[in-house]
């Protein structure tokens, strides 16, 4: 009965580490007593019955009392241990638990990144693009806003050379000329006018073309990387307008447009007829601006000498003007017309002279870079290049003007016409007024 009290202990609490301590500190004082008297706590019934029943108690057992105690003190070392080790699992498992998140969160963040960046078509170019994207960027909104005053500066100008000319010009003109001349500055001079007008205006606000977003049947397209949608050939993205264009030919900012398959002509024309307007201001403001800078000239050394008369009267009223107001502003109008003509004329021409050359090759400004590295990498191999949208010089001024019958140069044009240009600028069927005979072949 002894045994079973000493062998085998009341189990004991998860939270009775610090009574088993206690006991243990008691126990190993030699207070045999204290520590029966415990165990016997939990049955109160055999300490009752030992008592009841005479049998020997262990206060009065000595050999016993110290058998007790060592067990006692082995069983609350196993205890401790089994304690401590219990809170090396933990702490390992937790630990663990704790790497495993952060790597997973790493993974999972990594993984965010790359999705964020990653494109199949990434490539060199397409990496210097993104490093260079903040400076397009500037340069795009600078050129779109900048767009606005390019096109209030051509219609202020152009308001200016007319108003010269009608207030200052054309009096004199009607005062001076022979009817035959009369009559032909006032025909060419307003006919020029109104295809200015007309040509600029509808450049401005035709829509160059885009691609449509929704139809995805179209013939031979790649993929705009930008708009994530189907691009016809001959179209290009423009960055300007954040959009794609049909047969782009570059982003002209004096128009604040872009210049595509529905508004190239227009461009073309426009550039053409102030050319051709500033030649003729030029050329025929030749004369009146000699005579208007030598009267500037003479102005100026009148005004000179007057001052110096003036320094060395003792009278103090001052001497009266040689030139009028009205003269001064004459001279100086015709001198400012005929400057800046004549600058427009050689810059404008040249622009004008360019894009002649461009339509005649059946190219537009960004074919034309296309082409010739294209060119250069098919003679490398020994192969021609040809311009698969050139149909010949001839055909393709008759293509780009819109003439296909040969009233339509007098009525398409020498005169205003809002006729649409061939083709829709998706595909590039064959032009009814080409010559079968005259077709390209496209060498590859
Ligand atoms: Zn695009
Ligand atoms: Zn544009």
């Amino acid at each position: 009965m002894q045994r079973d009290v000493l062998a085998t202990p009341a189990p004991q609490p998860p939270g009775a580490w610090a009574q088993l301590l206690q006991h243990s500190i008691l126990g190993s004082s030699g207070s045999c007593t204290t520590g029966i008297s415990a165990s016997g706590r939990g049955n109160p019934s055999r300490g009752t019955a030992r008592q009841q029943g005479g049998l020997p108690t262990p206060s009065s057992c000595p050999p016993r009392r110290g058998v007790a105690g060592m067990r006692s003190r082995q069983r609350m070392f196993a205890a401790v241990m089994r304690l401590l080790l219990k809170c090396l699992r933990l702490g390992r498992r937790r630990r663990f638990k704790l790497v495993r998140q952060v790597e997973q969160l790493w993974h999972y963040g990594h993984l965010c990144l790359r999705s964020l960046f990653y494109n199949s078509f990434t490539n060199g170019d397409v990496v210097l693009d993104s490093l260079f994207e903040p400076v397009y960027w500037l340069v795009d909104h600078v050129t779109r806003w900048f767009g606005v005053v390019f096109v209030a500066l051509v219609i202020g100008l152009t308001s200016s050379i007319v108003a010269i000319v009608y207030i200052c010009l054309l009096p004199l003109i009607l005062q001076t000329y022979t009817p035959a001349w009369i009559c032909w500055h006032l025909a060419y001079g307003h006919w020029n006018l109104i295809m200015i007008v007309f040509h600029y205006y509808m450049a401005i606000t035709t829509s160059p073309g885009h691609p449509p977003q929704a139809k995805n049947d179209l013939t031979g397209v790649s993929i705009c990387r930008k708009c994530i949608a189907p691009k016809p050939a001959r179209t290009h993205h423009c960055s300007i307008c954040n959009r794609c264009v049909l047969k782009m030919d570059h982003h002209c900012p004096w128009l604040n447009n872009c210049v595509g398959h529905y508004n190239h002509r227009y461009f073309f024309s426009f550039c053409l007829f102030m050319t051709m307007g500033c030649i003729y201001c030029s050329i025929s403001g030749w004369e009146m601006f000699r005579d208007a800078y030598a009267a500037i000239e003479r102005m100026k050394l009148l005004e000179k000498e007057r001052l110096q008369v003036a320094a060395n009267q003792t009278y103090y009223q001052t001497p009266p003007p040689t030139f009028s107001f009205r003269q001064r502003a004459f001279h100086k109008s015709v001198v400012y017309l005929w400057v800046l003509c004549s600058s427009v004329a050689l810059a404008l021409g040249a622009l004008t002279l360019w894009h002649a050359a461009l339509i005649t090759r059946g190219e537009t400004s960004i074919e034309r870079h296309i082409n010739r590295k294209e060119r250069q990498r098919l003679q490398k191999k020994g192969k021609v290049f040809r311009n698969p949208y050139s149909y010949g010089s001839w055909d393709n001024w008759k293509v780009f003007l819109g003439v296909d019958v040969p009233r339509h140069w007098l009525t398409r044009v020498l005169l205003p016409s809002p006729h649409p240009p061939h083709g829709t600028g998706l595909s590039w069927d064959l032009p009814p007024c080409v010559m079968e005979q005259h077709a390209p072949l496209l060498a590859i």
